[in-house]
């Protein structure tokens, strides 16, 4: 038994953090600097007798406009293809704002079939917790989500939460 699970989001909304937390190991590599992750990172994760591969996404931000260019269109369809096949997409914002390549990210998961888990990252940063319903319900009249959760990374708040979660679509 095993599935996969593509962590998608725009540069340093928290992708790496959530996934070295997930893992508890130092697999990619978290930086303030957007891109440090060139390459897609992999890992992988066994609870009881359950597979789970987790795949940190880069580049999903970043949509080729110029549909003529070849050079472009072989990079919409490398992003698109990295999402066919998984069981599960963790869709990570950042709770301090809403940007364009968020609405990048969001627009290459339309055509995605598999649920998608919506998580709002580094509530920790939050200081009135109320300020965490706008952003609940206006992120669920963006698309349907299989579930919306607030998380921190950074301390692990909530992220076994996250992970019954995505077990559940396994
Ligand atoms: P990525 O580009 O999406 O992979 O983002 P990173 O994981 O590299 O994180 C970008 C920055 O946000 C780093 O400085 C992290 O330490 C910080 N960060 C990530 N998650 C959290 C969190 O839950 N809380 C706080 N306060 N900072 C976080
Ligand atoms: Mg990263």
């Amino acid at each position: 038994n095993c599935g996969f699970v593509a962590i998608v989001g725009r540069p340093n909304v928290g992708k790496s953090t959530l996934m070295n937390r997930i893992l508890g190991q130092k697999l990619s590599i978290t930086s303030r600097r957007p891109q440090t992750t060139r390459h897609q990172i992999m890992g992988v994760k066994t609870v009881a007798g359950i597979q789970t591969i987790y795949v940190d996404t880069p580049g999903m931000h970043q949509m080729q406009r110029d549909r003529n260019r070849a050079i472009n269109q072989f990079m919409n369809q490398a992003a698109a293809q990295a999402l066919r096949d998984v069981d599960c997409v963790v869709f990570i914002i950042d709770r301090d704002r809403w940007t364009d390549e968020d609405d990048i990210v969001l627009e290459r998961l339309a055509s995605v079939s598999a649920p998608v888990i919506a998580v709002v990252n580094k509530v920790d940063r939050m200081k009135d917790k109320s300020a965490l319903l706008p952003w609940l319900s206006s992120l669920s009249q963006k698309r349907e989500f299989a579930a919306i959760l607030p998380v921190s990374a950074r301390h692990g708040t909530q992220v076994e939460e996250l992970e019954a979660e995505v077990t559940r679509h396994l």
